[in-house]
């Protein structure tokens, strides 16, 4: 049975694949009142491991468990929770590793992710602290008035208390090897990002999805991220993905963490790097069109916004990064930097030049310059 044909369980929260190195389960789960993901359950060593362990809320939970009676009662009549030996998690978003501490305590299992991120999994609760500060400096800087900065804050909902923490996480760099499993390190969507090769295909979290574009945030907010390491893990799961066909004869196919299989890498990195390209276009188009230089609030509002408070500090990430990226390439500049003082922070922006194709053309340049010299010959 070939994977692009999996077997699915009588509710459809169950799906079964068949990899070149074993069956892999993916169990949905509504993990966020807004977003459903998918959790895998995969053959390590006689027993499992789970990749990603869904938020840790009720709903969450409560459709991890029904999903692993599924695998029991209609698929593999051998499995149990405590055969899950090790929880390994893409990276540390709460949609992906708020469940990791429930889901170890009741099936032994130790946690793995990047090292990074392992702070955020065993000391969630100061991370938020410190984080939020930073994250209240960024939304002064772009406009947000100060009344509104908690709003859009608690829309996001990185806050202490959120998460239980996991009492231990061991920790990935990206290279490793462990049996039939292969670590990549893949950062842009956030900044100990995860992908891992199992036979022929890959869990790719949430750098590459098939309907939507990922997320990506300002390195400011978050180091490690930003749009640059972003278009980087792409190019390098693109490269991936080539040499692993050139190699085998056939296409690696990609089990993200949200949305459906992705069967041909290499077309939808291309959709995302265009999109990329396009929204920077808009970006500098909005610019160069307006009489006086823009907050990073008004650039947002005038690229996108759709009013939710709980999009509202994503859209702004959104924008932020690119702006930040056509900063570090000069093709942005910060107008009357002079007036700015610790009160009335707010950084407005104008394009350096007028021209988008020299924009594009930079922007090339510099991933190019990040790809000389990459050794793709060692998936
Ligand atoms: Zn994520
Ligand atoms: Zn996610």
């Amino acid at each position: 049975m070939k994977l692009i044909n999996p077997v699915i369980s009588s509710t459809g929260a169950v799906s079964q694949f068949h990899t070149s190195s074993g069956i892999v389960y993916q169990i949905k789960a509504r993990v966020l009142p807004y977003l459903v993901g998918s959790i895998y359950l995969v053959p390590f060593d006689g027993d499992w491991v789970m990749i990603d362990s869904g938020s840790g809320d009720a709903t969450s939970n409560a459709d991890l468990e029904r999903g692993f009676e599924i695998v029991r009662d209609e698929f593999d009549s051998s499995f149990e929770i405590n055969r899950i030996r090790h929880i390994i998690l893409t990276h540390a978003h709460v949609d992906h590793f708020g469940g990791a501490s429930e889901w170890s305590r009741r099936s032994g299992a130790d946690v793995w992710v990047h090292a990074f991120e392992s702070r955020l999994v065993t000391s969630y609760d100061s991370c938020a602290r410190v984080e939020n500060l930073r994250y209240e400096r960024f939304l002064l800087e772009s406009g947000v008035k100060s009344e509104d900065v908690q709003t859009i804050l608690d829309g996001f909902g990185f806050r202490p208390g959120r998460v239980r923490e996991a009492d231990a996480a061991r920790k990935l760099y990206g290279g490793e090897t462990f049996g039939t499993l292969r670590f990549y390190y893949l950062p842009g969507h956030s900044s100990g990002h995860l992908a891992i090769l199992f036979g022929d295909v890959v869990f790719s979290g949430d750098l590459l999805l098939s309907k939507t574009l990922t997320q990506i945030w300002p390195t400011r907010m978050t180091p490690q991220t930003g749009a640059l390491n972003y278009i980087f893990s792409l190019k390098k799961l693109e490269k991936i993905a080539a040499v692993f066909e050139s190699r085998f004869g056939k296409k690696l196919i990609a089990l993200p963490a949200h949305e459906e299989p992705l069967y041909d890498i290499p077309r939808r990195v291309d959709v995302a790097l265009k999109s990329m390209e396009r929204r920077n276009r808009r970006l500098t188009t909005i610019l160069n069109d307006s009489p006086i230089p823009l907050s990073l609030l008004e650039l947002t509002q005038k690229m996108y916004w759709n009013g939710r408070p709980n999009r509202e500090f994503f859209a702004l990430s959104d924008v932020g990064c690119r702006v930040e990226l056509l900063l570090q390439l000069g093709a942005l500049e910060i107008a009357d930097s002079e007036r700015l003082t610790r009160e009335e922070p707010v950084l407005r922006y104008r394009t350096s030049f007028s021209n988008t194709e020299t924009t594009e053309n930079t922007i090339q340049q510099v991933v190019g310059m990040y790809l000389t010299g990459y050794d793709s010959d060692s998936i």
